[in-house]
């Protein structure tokens, strides 16, 4: 736990988040600023600053699996869904706790900008 990162504090739920899953070792929150109509974040409760920095192979593929049943519940799974990472700097990662992006409900575009 990082006492001054945002998405412990929504972990610890310090932060309101709009959660859509949780077990022990994962939680799942719609994001503040959807890119899509569905538009979730899934998180580790254990803070790690980015793929970069990850070791556990067990907790990056809860995330993926996490983020699949998510698109089932939701019902985007057969139509189609992105799961994304951004890290570091020139991809776009802000928030320096590792996070998987599910977006859905709508044609996604490749290549991603
Ligand atoms: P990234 O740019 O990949 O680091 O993604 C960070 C994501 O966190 C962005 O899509 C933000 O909209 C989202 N975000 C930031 N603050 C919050 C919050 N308090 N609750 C939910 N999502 C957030
Ligand atoms: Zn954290």
């Amino acid at each position: 736990m990082a006492d001054d990162c945002l998405f412990c504090r929504i972990v610890r739920k310090e932060i309101p988040a709009k959660l859509v899953a949780e077990d022990e070792h994962s939680i799942a929150f719609r994001d503040i600023n959807p890119q899509a109509p569905l538009h979730v974040l899934v998180i580790p409760r254990e803070h790690v600053p980015s793929l970069d920095q990850a070791g556990d192979a067990e907790l990056l593929g809860r995330l993926s699996l996490m983020a699949a049943e998510i698109a089932r519940t939701e019902g985007v799974a057969a139509s189609g869904y992105r799961t994304v990472m951004n890290t570091n700097a020139a991809a776009g990662q802000t928030v320096f706790h590792v996070h998987l992006h599910l977006l859905g409900g709508r044609a996604m575009h490749w290549p991603p900008g």
